[in-house]
């Protein structure tokens, strides 16, 4: 983390205040596009994560026993006030992430959204009354808030993935406190301030940027930590369960993910196309859900690579600022490395770059971390890109003869986030959703995202889900009350 004096410095926020690291130190946040410090944030450590969770340990009780409605109102309310600060939230997204603004206004809808849906969804967590097998006995189920959740996030969806944790663990009654990623966290507490707006009581919801190791330790190790959610890495996810595993935590994980896209002989090619170039080049590919192996037919192959990469070549890069970009840069030096490593790979193991294939450095380029949108052919499965997952812009293209064999190929990953295909044959298109080996299935359609639906993979990609009821469940604790009746 480099630190740098002379520029603003924000705050974190716990306990209905704004606070800076109990030790003072603090660390910069960078514009990807130029590499200039955007502002500094506390560097949190073990003594910042406590303080937070005993505010919002302190907050739970009241904040629990609220009706549903009253809670349900206070939601509406940071909705509200997020819905005023959109446009700045927006560009402050563009600014630290690097998503041009077109899409940071998209990811604040869904932000706004989800407070708003999970504002409703809160009236709607009621047990059941069962019909009892023995007579002289009732049998009830309440549910219940799980109690002080802990969120940390990821860098590439930095506010709405704030609202996917928070607004469903506060609508049942949790208390929350969030770490955000070390590349974002000016974004977090531009959200957090529209809950200091909002009135929320003290504590209800809390923001700690700083040191992750030291944050999630103290997070792992309290025990008045009941639940543990987090989007990032399987890596990472791995760990945090291991550590869960001590106090037996609730835990939710959100990981990485390898999403196969199919585009069979019978879709609509100009359309599929269309949609295949929108998806991998969202947020310069960097999205847990982009398109990892683009699988297409061999009697369609060669048509869509070619119009793949025309649509590749076309995009214009730069600052997500400029309202004429397409694609922002990569989050980091790093990130840009790493793509450049999984191209090389393929290029030596005999793919082709049909467009891009390069770092851009020069003019403009030069202070920040860009990548040439990159169409390859002839991938195979002795390449990296095969199994692991890209986070970059780049489109990797397999052939394939038959279903049989592209839905083998597409299930042979650890991983099951997405996936996705294209085919105008309905018997197909069920045939082949029912077989992937994955959480969600775009059918002839890469808007897979809503605050209404469930989100969330298989296998290595995780356990749980967010969004929709199922998101709410993830919060939710179910007690029976077995009551003798005279
Ligand atoms: P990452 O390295 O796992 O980081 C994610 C978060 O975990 C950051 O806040 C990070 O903090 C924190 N972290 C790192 N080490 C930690 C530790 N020892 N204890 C507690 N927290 C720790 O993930 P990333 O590489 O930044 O993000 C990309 C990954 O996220 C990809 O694999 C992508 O597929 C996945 N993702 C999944 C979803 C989904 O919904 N399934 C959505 C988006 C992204 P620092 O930043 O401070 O290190």
């Amino acid at each position: 983390m480099a630190t740098q004096s002379s520029v603003r410095l924000h705050k974190m926020m716990y306990g209905g205040d704004r606070r800076a690291a109990l030790d003072g130190a603090s660390f910069d946040s960078l514009n990807p596009a130029t590499s200039s410090v955007l502002g500094q944030v506390p560097l949190g450590l073990e003594r910042d994560a406590e303080a937070a969770i005993e505010a919002a340990h302190r907050a739970l009780p009241s904040w629990s026993r609220l009706t549903a409605a009253q809670r349900a109102l206070h939601l509406r309310r940071v909705g509200d006030r997020l819905e005023a600060k959109r446009d700045a939230i927006a560009r402050l997204i563009t600014e630290e992430e690097g998503k041009p603004l077109a899409e940071a206004q998209i990811e604040m809808r869904l932000t706004i959204d989800s407070f708003y849906w999970y504002a409703e969804e809160a009236r709607r967590a009621y047990g059941n009354w069962i019909p009892d097998p023995i007579p002289g006995r009732r049998l009830l189920t309440l549910r219940e808030p799980v109690g002080v959740s802990c969120g940390i996030i990821p860098w590439n969806v930095p506010a709405a993935m704030i609202a996917r944790k928070a607004a469903p663990a506060l609508a049942v009654g949790c208390t929350m406190v969030l770490k955000p990623a070390e590349q974002t966290p000016i974004t977090a507490t531009a959200v957090a301030e529209a809950f200091l707006e909002a009135d929320l009581p003290p504590g209800v919801f809390n923001v700690v940027t700083g040191d992750a190791a030291a944050i999630g330790a103290t997070m792992l190790g309290d025990r008045r930590v009941r639940k543990i959610s987090f989007t990032g890495s399987t890596e990472v996810g791995r760990l945090l369960l291991r550590g869960a595993a001590d106090q037996i935590k609730r835990c939710s994980m959100e990981l990485g993910g390898n999403a196969p896209l199919i585009l069979f002989q019978d879709c609509d090619l100009d359309r599929a196309v269309a949609a295949v170039a929108t998806l991998k080049f969202l947020n310069a590919g960097q999205a847990c859900i982009s398109a990892n192996r683009i699988y297409v037919h061999a009697s369609i192959h060669d048509e869509v690579s070619q119009k793949l990469a025309s649509r590749a070549a076309a995009l214009k890069v730069g600052s997500g600022l400029d309202p004429s970009v397409a694609m922002g840069p990569l989050i980091e030096a790093q990130a840009v490395d790493e793509v450049h490593a999984l191209v090389n790979d393929a290029l030596a193991k005999g793919a082709a770059a049909l467009a891009g294939g390069s770092k851009l450095v020069e003019g403009d380029y030069a202070r920040g971390f860009f990548y040439s949108p990159t169409v390859l052919s002839g991938l195979s499965v002795n390449m990296r890109m095969a199994h692991e997952e890209i986070f970059g812009p780049v489109a990797s293209l397999f052939r394939f003869d038959t279903e049989e064999e592209v839905i083998a190929a597409a299930n042979d990953v650890p991983y099951g986030l997405a996936a996705y295909l294209f085919t105008e044959n309905l018997s197909r298109a069920i045939r082949v959703a029912e077989r992937l080996e994955t959480g969600m299935v775009g059918v002839n359609e890469i808007r897979i995202g809503a605050a209404e639906a469930p989100f969330g993979g298989v296998k290595q990609s995780g356990i749980g889900r967010e969004g929709g009821r199922e998101g709410m469940e993830e919060y939710l604790e179910t007690k029976l009350v077995a009551i003798g009746v005279k």
